[in-house]
């Protein structure tokens, strides 16, 4: 099973390499975050033993679970998915970052619920598709709000996340990241000091390539490093 992990993570790795070169960067300037939402704790470890040390979960339960079994090892916790109200407490203080700020209220949330000194690294979800099913920021509702966020001093705004439309393939995909990485340019011109913009977390399995072609500085990628085996499901 490690094999099969390492030769994955390789090939991942590779391939973002290639990439950030595509766009006149390097594998550094790209952060891999390895999805483990489909693995059970061990394989989680696998995967951190490898030298995966960024993590990332869509489900508060799941986060819970790891972040203990693994607190001798501390990664760093990326929370990729809708997180509603009322798990914050409990989520917020064991992140390294936090990607699905999607609401004012659920930035609130985290704001008051962040206990460390460092502010928390926080980046505005936004619904680049327009899918109604996903969460995230319309594009337009961003610009009145940024001086709202900018006051939520227990974060560091840090840049947006966003995820490609599910119709369409990569053709599509790669339009929705320069949509995303135009609209980050458009928001820098005038936006508030504490509000930095300068991380684009965007690209998943079948489309990080892409992604950081578009200039994605953090790609969360899943099903691509656990092909292969069941990850202990
Ligand atoms: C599951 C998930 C990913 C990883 O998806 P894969 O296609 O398995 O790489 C990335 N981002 C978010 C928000 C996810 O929920």
């Amino acid at each position: 099973m490690h094999t099969q992990l390492r030769e994955n993570l390789d090939r991942v790795r590779g391939m973002i390499a290639e990439a950030a070169q595509a766009s006149g960067r390097v594998a550094d300037d790209v952060c891999l975050i390895g999805v483990t939402k489909y693995v059970d704790i061990d394989t989680t470890k696998a995967l951190y033993e490898l030298g995966c040390h960024d993590l990332g979960e869509s489900r508060p339960q799941q986060l819970w679970a790891k972040s203990e079994a693994m607190a001798h090892l501390s990664p760093r916790w990326h929370m990729i998915g809708h997180l509603q109200r009322n798990k914050t407490k409990r989520t917020i203080p064991l992140l390294s970052v936090l990607h699905a700020g999607d609401s004012v209220r659920l930035l609130q949330a985290a704001h008051a619920d962040w206990p460390h000194a460092d502010p928390l690294p926080t980046l505005l979800e936004v619904n680049i598709s327009g899918d109604a099913a996903k969460h995230g920021f319309p594009p337009a509702e961003i610009p009145p709000a940024l001086r709202q966020i900018a006051a939520l001093n227990h974060l560091k705004i840090v840049g947006l996340m966003g995820m490609a439309s599910l119709e369409g393939g990569r053709d599509q995909a790669q339009k929705d990241f320069a949509a995303l990485r135009e609209l980050r340019d458009q928001l820098r011109s005038d936006c508030p000091d504490e509000i930095l913009l300068d991380e684009l977390s965007m690209g998943m399995s079948h489309d990080f390539d892409l992604a950081i072609r578009e200039g994605a500085t953090m790609v969360r990628v899943g099903s691509s490093l656990f092909e292969g085996f069941d990850g202990g499901h």
